[in-house]
């Protein structure tokens, strides 16, 4: 990961984004800060018998557009700073595509790869329990993020719902169906990352079918996006996971790797087939592909690797994946990139569709689902592809243009209160 500091890297592109938009330090210098930051002790009975410890975080950034929303993060390099970051970028996320919330994000410092399922529940509903006075429906919604799932969301939920003394499934998204979960949830965000590289393709004059994209990253967004990339017959020639890369000329059996993977602790560096090589994660990101996908973790493409790639395009499925350094010296090198807070948007949009359905207790099909999550993407890229043209900037900084003022200008329409 390296010692970027990721809130950094939030501070420099609003700074970067405001001054195009010509505003004054006083309209946007509360977005520098998080609104409320909420750090927490969790003790967690092993399974051992021993008491183990855990940190965690709940970080607002903002509440100006509505209740704060975000995913919960479980992983060892979890620190508030990461948290903060993650929480910034919920806010403009949120804010591009136009859904009616603010941004949040929690994480607790732990390796659930580590944990048993029982060590799991426990820090949830614990964790859960210590956040309650700052979530709710109407004041900040969870949801998962890496190391979390539907089944951590439904015990938060419970957890939720057994100190209110009823049901309240509006308090986290991406549940599992049975208890509120919205259709299509599970595969949103890769199915947006798919609808942001169609869109992208489309405006460049290139198919889908064909056209070469590397993959990085097989958690859920990972391995969603593969797996509808490559049905939408582009050509997957690498992929990773923890253990490393694989590659293959004339295209990966995608289908074959996530059915793979679906054995418990499976990873690709035990995976065999013809013609695949095994490669390390640094050598996946430079194969030489038409499109790259980080969907991993922060801090991926940076100064000093940003040179060796050999894409044309990069969709930020990840959050965070790229450094500012390396966006400045992407944008000599002509590599087009349409980050992270539009192209994986798609989740958070989904887990808005779950929340209104839970408010309404009125439930869409999945063809509902997928139809609304297209219309909204496919808005939001079309207009941040018009004012990046417009402006003549990055579609990074094309992205926080609306995102910032529709931030600040619900923030200026509210007033600074007292
Ligand atoms: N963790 C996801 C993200 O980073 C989804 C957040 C949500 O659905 O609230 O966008």
């Amino acid at each position: 990961m390296g010692n970027y500091n990721p809130y950094d890297n939030v501070l420099a592109v609003v700074e970067n984004a405001a001054k195009v938009l010509g505003y004054e330090k006083a309209d946007y210098e509360a977005l520098k800060y998080p609104e409320r930051e909420l750090k927490v002790s969790i003790p967690v009975q092993m399974d051992d018998g021993s008491v183990r410890v855990f940190e965690g975080f709940r970080v607002q950034h903002s509440t100006s557009r509505g209740p704060a929303k975000g995913g919960v993060r479980f992983h060892p390099n979890v620190n508030q700073d990461e948290v903060k970051a993650l929480a910034a970028w919920m806010t403009f996320k949120c804010a591009v595509v136009n859904i009616p919330y603010g941004g949040a994000k929690g994480g607790v410092v732990c390796d659930p790869t580590t944990l048993s399922e029982g060590e799991m529940r426990r820090i949830t509903r614990r964790f859960t329990a210590m956040i309650a006075p700052i979530i709710g429906p109407e004041q900040d919604v969870p949801a998962p993020d890496v190391g979390t799932n539907p089944k951590v969301m439904g015990w938060m939920m419970d957890t939720y719902s057994m100190l209110k003394g009823h049901c309240v499934p509006g308090v986290v998204t991406g549940k599992p169906i049975e208890i509120g979960g919205a259709l299509g949830r599970s595969e949103a965000t890769g199915r947006g990352v798919m609808i942001t590289t169609k869109n992208t393709l489309a405006k460049l004059g290139m198919e889908m079918a064909g056209t070469t994209v590397v993959v990085q990253g097989m958690g859920n967004v990972g391995s969603i996006s593969a797996k509808l990339l490559h049905a939408e017959g582009m050509k997957v020639i690498g992929v990773s996971d923890v253990s490393g890369g694989i590659t293959c000329k004339d295209g990966l059996d995608i289908p074959g790797i996530l059915e793979f993977l679906k054995t418990p602790k499976a990873l690709l560096k035990d995976y065999d087939a013809p013609g695949v090589e095994h490669i390390t994660n640094d050598e996946l990101l430079t194969l030489e592909t038409t499109v790259l996908v980080p969907a991993a973790l922060e801090n991926q493409i940076r100064g000093d690797n940003a040179d060796k790639l050999n894409c044309k395009i990069i969709i930020e499925a990840a959050n965070g994946p790229t450094t500012v350094e390396a966006d400045e010296i992407l944008k000599k090198r002509g590599i087009l990139l349409i980050p992270d807070i539009l192209a994986n948007a798609g989740g958070v949009v989904v887990s808005y569709f779950e929340w209104v359905q839970n408010i309404q207790s009125m439930y869409w099909t999945e063809e509902d689902v997928n139809r609304k999550l297209k219309d909204v993407m496919d808005r939001a890229f079309e207009s941040v592809w018009e004012i990046s043209k417009e402006k003549g900037v990055e579609p990074r900084i094309g992205a926080y243009l609306i995102a910032i003022k529709r931030t600040v200008d619900a923030k200026k329409m509210r007033g600074i209160w007292p």
